[in-house]
């Protein structure tokens, strides 16, 4: 038997208690997952992944906010353990952190090595107010970094709290916590304005001088393998959409993800999607990113994001190709100072190759985006 992990999605309401600068969902009570349906989905779920295949299971209960609808949680949770004592089932709910009373708290607390909490905080008070309704002072933020601190705070950036990343995030560094997030190429972001890639270049700096010195602390968008660079390309799908991940909507349906479901495509493109085989790489592979661009095996994309803008997921999202290129710039930086500094973080059968894509992106990306990292742009007005 194999055993991989397998992650499952379960929509428990599309409610939220918060109204951020950046949601995309369409908020409403009236998607409710009821307790029957979700057993239903954790039969399928557990029958197909772990009872079948062998695989261990990471339940994520989604929402909108998941703690709105913890009575059912609790429930979902002993349902599980009542039933499948033998499977590997991990648990994980992404909170915004504002609803945990004392009795979640403890609760949560006494399961806490089979379910992880996880928040999202987009940084200090003034970023976290900004983008997330006012509610720095709502979260007991130590109570997270306490419990889990080997799970990372997710941090989303908005226009606004861009000109704050570095700080945000060593704001977040601060409480021994890593980072996932300030992924500006990947997402809703309409960068087009040119003084973003200026304040964003200068934020990425100020986190490699911090990260030269600070090598016990991650921060996922500097987690890029710039050795693959030199590994000959080949159709790749970059992530498990419909293969690794799968997500039941309210209504106990399924689907291959969190967004290619009905909060963020009508059901006509939907079904037109449903049809691709998310097996199939190719389906999935840019031909002409694969053939010309440097930075296609580390290209982060998302494919839903690809379909909303072109009808297809083959066909990458080029809009922030230049971030792309900024943000390679500055972990090449960041990996050319700890190579010089101390080789031996780096796996001696990588340095070559790494030193090899460290120069390649500095030869083909700085002539034309290295500005951004040296000059002062005027009034960076985000919002
Ligand atoms: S950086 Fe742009 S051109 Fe290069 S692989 Fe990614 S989407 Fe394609
Ligand atoms: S398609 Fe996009 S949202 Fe869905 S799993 Fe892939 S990267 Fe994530």
């Amino acid at each position: 038997m194999i055993n991989n992990a397998h992650i499952a999605i379960l929509c428990l309401t599309h409610s939220c208690n918060l109204n951020c600068v950046y949601c995309f969902e369409k908020k409403d009570s009236t998607h409710e997952l009821t307790f029957e349906v979700a057993c239903q989905c954790v039969d399928e779920i557990i029958g197909t992944n772990c009872l079948k295949d062998g695989n261990t299971v990471n339940l994520n209960l989604f929402g909108g906010e998941p703690l709105l609808k913890f009575e059912l949680i609790k429930k979902i949770y002993d349902y599980v353990q009542a039933n499948y004592p033998e499977c590997n089932v991990s648990f994980f709910a992404s909170t915004n952190g504002t609803l945990l009373s004392e009795e979640m708290k403890q609760w949560f607390f006494e399961r806490k090595d089979k379910f992880c909490l996880g928040l999202s905080l987009d940084g200090d008070r003034d970023s976290q107010n900004h983008n997330r309704s006012n509610s720095f002072d709502a979260i007991d933020i130590e109570y997270f970094a306490r419990n889990w601190p080997n799970q990372f705070f997710k941090l989303t950036i908005s226009e606004y709290s861009v000109r704050n990343y570095a700080h945000d995030v060593k704001f977040i560094h601060s409480l021994g916590i890593g980072v996932n997030g300030g992924d500006v190429c990947v997402g809703n972001y309409k960068w087009d304005k040119e003084q973003l890639y200026y304040v964003y270049a200068k934020q990425l700096l100020e986190l490699v001088d911090y990260y030269e010195n600070n090598h016990d602390v991650k921060n996922s968008l500097f987690e890029i393998d710039l050795a693959s660079c030199t590994s000959p390309r080949v159709d790749r799908k970059c992530c498990g959409c419909g293969t690794s991940i799968s997500y039941y909507e309210t209504d106990g349906n399924k689907y291959p993800c969190t967004f290619i479901a009905p909060m963020a495509f009508p059901l006509k493109d939907l079904q037109e999607m449903l049809v691709v085989d998310f097996n199939d790489v190719q389906n999935f592979t840019d031909k002409e990113c694969k053939a010309n661009c440097y930075l296609y095996n580390v290209c982060r994309t998302c494919a839903a994001e690809n379909y909303m803008l072109h009808g297809r997921f083959d066909m990458y999202n080029k809009r922030n190709c230049g971030l792309k290129k900024i943000l390679a710039i500055a972990v090449a930086e960041l990996q050319a100072r700890r190579i010089a500094k101390n080789p031996s973080l780096y796996d001696a059968t990588k340095v070559y190759h790494t030193i090899e894509a460290i120069k390649k992106i500095k030869e083909l990306y700085v002539p034309e985006y290295g500005k951004y990292f040296m000059e002062e742009v005027e009034n960076p007005t985000t919002e």
